[in-house]
């Protein structure tokens, strides 16, 4: 077995709040102890210096999409429907070989911004298969990161999904959103469980889970499945839930009440159940999250970017919610930085409310952002903390960037201050995958020119589609607002609609 020994740093623990120079002892892909300074190390050892670095667990990002990588910046005043709407323009036409580049840009922006693992709901058009996701894994395994990677699917198609969207098109739009029909689930759920059995990543490094989309985009026999098959396989299950107030109040019209009580309703809720937003979440949605260990995934930067609203982390808490933190995709977020999203999760909880004691605190965010995350991707105790028996994914911090100067308090500077700037070097799994600010396990410059060659050519192949958004944006734009203008109230018991 293999050993190095990072010597000389600061190791951060963010539950103590303390930075304490120790000498971290690395076995294989593991950290073995945590010893004083200049302790000994097994002969041959790898020595590594860590001086003037703060050592913390390598940030995990719990919701993202591969898929939106090559996307990144190409709107603007986007809510989540018009961004729903302008999906076949922006990820349409991909190959297989676009969902590994894509994917891979992703990762290597995250590496880069000090995170060592994520949760991405990965796109296919019209349904996944096991190639694309294989590529999906690979980018992640070809950049060292580790990744949980779900097929994000459903059975309706958004212009289905959404009350009176369809009768509001004219008849000639009507007929293009026609092309735009999923498969039925008798298709779409034996294509996921030939991904899931002949899966063939290391599952410690890249693992699959499964993603119905959101809850209203799906036939509850379309959920159950997803449910089924994520049993079966022991693998995590993602959706999309009371994202923005269209989707709340559409759960209550089409259910009779809110989506996560629909789900409850369905079984589907647990440990192994992640909801990714959770803006307009009732108390009672909350309790039976927390209830049932079920997690959220907080996306502070894609809900004020798509106008979704601010969601309330200190309720989460309150119920006993895993909370974890993440970016969302560079298609509506735009960029891929853990820092900031940590950050915008401190904030967004600041501004809710005078009473500053119900605000979320920065070593609430950074444990949201590390051991949160790894519970809700299924890693828990083995990632998210600098401790013995846990992988060695570590990020080092340069404590002479400003960032760091003078260096007053760790948790608050790593949630406050870093923006990604003083990363260092990362290593996940024990192996360096950044170093001296590089990215070293990939070629940027022939990646970049990958990622150029096929920006011009889904330029070209998504023309038609481009016009067909432009043709939708204005129904789908005014439509949506006025389902979002429902008086919605969110009660102790229920949300309800006037
Ligand atoms: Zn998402």
């Amino acid at each position: 077995m293999s050993h190095t020994i990072l010597r000389g740093g600061l190791v951060l623990d963010v539950g103590a709040g303390t930075a304490e120079p120790a000498d971290i002892l690395i076995e294989g892909d593991m950290i073995r102890e945590l010893g004083p300074p200049g302790c000994p190390a097994p002969e041959g050892a790898a020595e590594v210096s860590a001086a003037r670095r703060l050592l913390h667990p390598g940030l995990v990002n719990a919701h993202t999409h591969g898929h939106g990588n090559l996307a990144k910046g190409m709107g603007d005043c986007w809510t989540l429907e018009l961004l729903l709407a302008a999906a076949p323009w922006i990820t349409g036409n991909r190959s297989t070989e676009d969902k590994y580049l894509s994917t891979q840009l992703g990762a290597v922006e995250m590496v880069l911004k000090g995170c060592t693992a994520c949760y991405d709901l990965s796109f296919e058009w019209p349904l996944p298969t096991a190639e694309g996701l294989a590529q999906a894994a690979q980018a992640y395994a070809d950049v060292g990161m580790r990744a949980v990677v779900a097929p994000m699917v459903a059975d309706r198609s958004f212009y289905e999904a959404i009350p009176g969207l369809l009768d509001a098109l004219p008849p000639p739009l009507q007929e293009r959103v026609t092309e735009l029909r999923l498969p039925p689930a008798e298709v779409t759920l034996p294509a996921i469980r030939a991904a899931l059995r002949g899966w063939s990543s290391d599952r410690e490094r890249v693992r699959p889970a499964v993603a119905p989309t959101i809850p209203h985009h799906c036939s509850d026999a379309f959920i159950s499945g997803c449910a089924e098959l994520a049993r079966e396989f022991d693998v995590g299950l993602h959706s999309h839930v009371a994202e923005s107030k269209v989707q709340a109040v559409t759960g209550v019209r089409v259910y009779g009440h809110t989506q996560t009580a629909h789900l409850d309703t369905l079984g589907v809720l647990g440990p192994h159940f992640t909801v990714a937003h959770g803006v307009w979440l009732d108390e009672d949605d909350l309790a039976r999250l927390g209830d049932k260990g079920a997690s959220v995934a907080h996306n502070p930067g894609s809900n004020m970017r798509l106008g979704s609203g601010l969601a309330d982390a200190r309720a989460m808490l309150e119920r006993r919610v895993n909370l974890g933190i993440g970016t969302d995709g560079a298609n509506c977020a735009d960029n891929q930085n853990m820092y900031e999203a940590m950050r915008l999760a401190s904030f967004v909880s600041k501004v809710q409310g005078p009473d500053w004691w119900r605000w979320l605190s920065t070593r609430e965010a950074a444990l949201a952002a590390t051991e949160g995350g790894a519970r809700a991707l299924g890693f828990a105790g083995k990632i998210g903390r600098i401790a013995p028996g846990y992988k060695a994914d570590i990020v080092m911090l340069d404590l002479d960037h400003p960032n760091w100067l003078p260096f007053n308090d760790p948790v608050n500077q790593l949630v406050h201050c870093e923006d990604g700037t003083a990363v260092a070097s990362v290593m996940i799994g024990g192996r360096l995958v950044v170093d001296n600010r590089r990215v070293i396990t990939v070629d940027l410059a022939r990646l970049r020119d990958r990622v150029a060659a096929a920006r011009e050519r889904l330029a070209i192949a998504n023309a038609e589609s481009r016009r067909l958004y432009e043709a939708l944006e204005p129904v789908v734009g005014s439509h949506c607002p006025g389902l979002a203008r429902t008086p919605y109230h969110i009660h102790r018991h229920g949300a309800r609609l006037e």
